[in-house]
């Protein structure tokens, strides 16, 4: 594609005046909104409220008058829109690492007589983990059946209690057939589990329509709400009276404020929160989730693809030249909104390419990883970004010894 055609591109996207409410530095292409979403503007005026305000002035008074008590409810609605679940199935709380292990001994809980959970071997560790100190805590009387992407739907049989995965790999963008997959768990009457870190707000997730029933995601990723963000979680109405919540705080209870010795759970999803919410996070979250209102997540999806098109397509002589290799599907349903290549020297690169302000980021042993956020990218930003690596590889500059020292958080 050329210049003007990819001006043209952008003069006609319907989602071109979104860009206008994100706060981007000059001249910086961001690339890594599948990491940490960029500032929504809006954010900065709601927490100056909230802040000198509510809290400020307001002080304890605020959990009544400015709705703080509610905030996890009323954002769980916000988010229910984008992925396809009722108001009342999805309510935001703590980490997604740790809705995840609120979820699995709860879906656990409804298959006792079944002891085999399984996962994706190449899932985000966390979600690993937390199976395992799950089964730790259950005395290990649980196979963790952890297998290849393509060995997956032949590990399922009538021995499984929780189909647990991720609807899209963080390293190389692969998206699960989520209504398949969820079809066959349910064949053998076990129960899905799904991760939308990935999902959540980088196209529409259908949860319903899946039959999905639990879900996790994050608040920090496509949702933009921020750096440690509240997650979330979705538990299908027909589970809810069901859902035994273990991590049971006294704001999952039916009245926290009884404040009676026994634990008896709220009837609705506030059961699978546990303590006090954090307002600050919740609050610029739920700021966040506004972008969103007026956006078709159809249309949205429309020019996720077209822009991972574009750059898989400007990436090509790159990738016959220095050797980057695609890892990501080629086929629209089978990917999320990001596109990653291996290339043997991908963290310098990467780091050479971040300081030619253009923002990725890489995944070991060596994807570099490319996150393509609709609501403020445009198709220029995807051509000037691609010309940015091509000064990095032509030049040379990403063989700069300080491109090789390895930072913390890569
Ligand atoms: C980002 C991510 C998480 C993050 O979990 P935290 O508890 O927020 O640290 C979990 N699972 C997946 C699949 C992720 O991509």
């Amino acid at each position: 594609m050329t210049q003007p055609q990819i001006q043209t591109l952008d003069a006609f996207d319907p989602l071109a005046r979104k860009r206008d409410q994100f706060s981007i530095p000059e001249g910086l292409i961001y690339l890594d909104g599948n990491s940490l979403g960029v500032l929504p503007k809006g954010v900065l005026g709601r927490l100056e409220h909230v802040v000198g305000q509510e809290w400020g002035t307001d002080l304890i008074r605020s959990w009544n008058k400015h709705g703080w008590m509610d905030l996890p409810v009323k954002v769980g609605a916000k988010i229910a829109h984008l992925i396809g679940a009722e108001a009342d199935e999805v309510v935001a709380a703590d980490s997604t690492s740790v809705n995840l292990f609120k979820v699995l001994l709860a879906a656990l809980k409804l298959r006792p007589e079944r002891k085999v959970i399984v996962s994706d071997i190449d899932n985000f560790p966390t979600d690993l983990y937390i199976a395992q100190g799950v089964n730790e805590l259950l005395g290990g009387a649980y196979e963790l059946r952890f297998v290849k992407k393509d060995t997956v739907e032949a590990a399922i049989d009538d021995s499984v209690a929780v189909v647990m995965l991720t609807e899209v790999d963080y390293r190389t963008g692969y998206r699960y057939d989520m209504r398949r997959v969820t079809e066959i768990t349910h064949q053998y009457d076990a129960i899905s589990l799904w991760d939308l870190a990935h999902s959540a707000g980088a196209f529409p997730v259908r949860l319903n329509h899946c039959g999905a029933d639990f879900a996790v995601g994050c608040g920090y990723k496509y949702l933009n709400g921020g750096p440690g963000a509240p997650a979330f979680l979705f538990v299908a109405k027909r589970h809810q009276q069901a859902a035994i919540p273990f991590l049971s705080g006294w704001m999952g209870h039916k009245a926290p404020f009884a404040f009676t010795p026994e634990y008896a759970p709220a009837e609705d999803i506030r059961r699978l929160t546990v303590g006090t919410p954090s307002v600050l996070g919740m609050s610029a979250l739920d700021t966040a989730l506004d972008v969103f209102a007026d956006v078709g997540m159809a249309q949205l999806r429309q020019k996720s693809l077209k822009l991972t098109d574009l750059f898989m397509e400007l990436m090509e002589p790159l990738c016959a030249e220095y050797g980057f290799e695609l890892v990501t599907p080629r086929e629209p349903e089978r990917r999320g909104s990001q596109v990653s290549y291996t290339h043997p020297e991908g963290y310098a690169i990467m780091q050479a390419l971040i300081d030619s302000a253009v923002i990725g980021d890489f995944r070991a042993p060596d994807i570099v990883r490319f996150g393509f956020t609709p609501l403020y990218l445009g198709f220029a930003d995807v051509y000037e970004a691609v010309e940015r690596l091509k000064t990095v590889m032509g030049t040379g500059k990403w063989k700069e010894p300080c491109f090789q020292v390895r930072e913390k958080v890569t």
